[in-house]
């Protein structure tokens, strides 16, 4: 017995060691990278965006070599501005293609991350039949599952959990994906990437997480920029949730460099993450429809960012240091 006893405590003390030891990961298309190699990202953008319903949609509805074609050339676009990853946002029953994304990721040479979870925003129309009657710990199951064994036996794992909420406050089933996704993260060390807009149902999202014991850390507040109060995102990067201005186009350019200024004043600039939230094919149009490139931030917004006076530290922190923390795995408990 006593040998047992000793034995158990010895393999527990190596197990702690190694994981102290071991530097951060985060998970990618194609496997785990340490975290410092995530690079210049652009941490919300799509390349498929499929509106048809959870009820319709599926891989029938696109040609994975014609999105390829389509794709790849905006892809490269950005690899050679000195990108290296982009996060691909868009959550199943809505258009994520796991083989798709590794086409992509063979041909650019880019780093592609996926996710996990649902998207019950739209009136829950992209919420499949079982996402209904499941619980959140069943939820939960099915995303933990997919950390664990990867997507549909592609070998892709999600890199973070993708949820979405309702505009101006939160519903039963927002609350059952919030509640999945903090069981998931807590099982997974997942990070928690909610569309959700204004501060009311964001700051309700805090609140579940607060119930559940998951840190704000843990929580990406996306779409951020469609909330005008900026005291909101600011007390919420207080708390330590990240910030998501993430739908930057030009007209948009004086709303984002205010809030990088709001930011740097406050001595928050390491909570704030830019991205265009653009792409994407769109199965069902000619030719996919109209794509969106993911250049504008390049051209237009780290210019004016400079131009104000942030300095190449200040870019490299929103860009390539914020990216690494908010991505890396690591389950985020509330301190005690
Ligand atoms: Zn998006």
């Amino acid at each position: 017995m006593k040998n047992t006893n000793f034995l158990y405590l010895f393999v527990s003390a190596i197990f702690l060691l190694s994981c102290n030891s071991k530097e951060s990961k985060i998970i990618t298309v194609s496997g785990e990278i340490p975290a410092g190699e995530i690079g210049k990202t652009l941490h919300h953008e799509h390349i498929l965006v499929d509106f048809i319903g959870a009820d319709s949609t599926g891989y029938h509805r696109w040609k994975k070599e014609e999105v390829v074609e389509k794709v790849l050339p905006y892809l490269l676009e950005i690899k050679k501005l000195g990108y290296k990853t982009i996060v691909e946002c868009t959550p199943a029953y809505l258009g994520r293609d796991p083989e798709l994304l590794k086409m992509l990721v063979e041909k650019s040479g880019l780093q592609i991350i996926t996710n996990t979870g649902y998207y019950s925003a739209v009136g829950a129309k992209y919420i499949p039949e079982h996402g209904f009657t499941e619980t959140a710990e069943q939820l939960a199951e099915r995303w933990i599952e997919e950390a664990k064994n990867g997507i549909e036996g592609t070998g892709v794992y999600p890199g973070f959990i993708k949820i979405a909420v309702e505009r101006a406050s939160l519903e039963e089933i927002n609350r059952k994906v919030v509640e999945a996704a903090c069981i998931t993260h807590k099982a997974t060390g997942l990070t928690i990437m909610s569309h959700t807009g204004l501060a009311v149902p964001a700051f309700q999202e805090l609140e579940i997480l607060k119930n559940y014991g998951v840190h704000p850390s843990a929580f990406i507040w996306t779409h951020a920029h469609n909330e005008r109060d900026l005291s909101k995102p600011i007390e919420a990067a207080q708390m330590g949730a990240w910030i998501g201005y993430d739908n930057f186009t030009p007209e948009k350019l004086d709303r984002f460099v205010n809030f990088a200024l709001q930011m740097k004043k406050e001595g928050l600039l390491h909570k704030l993450l830019f991205s265009h939230d653009a792409g994407w094919y769109r199965p069902g149009e000619p030719g996919g429809g109209n794509f969106r490139g993911y250049t504008e931030i390049e051209e237009y917004l780290i210019p004016a960012l400079e131009k104000n006076g942030l300095s190449q530290q200040d870019i490299y922190q929103i860009f390539t240091l914020n990216p690494v923390e908010a991505f890396k795995i690591q389950v985020r408990p509330v301190q005690s």
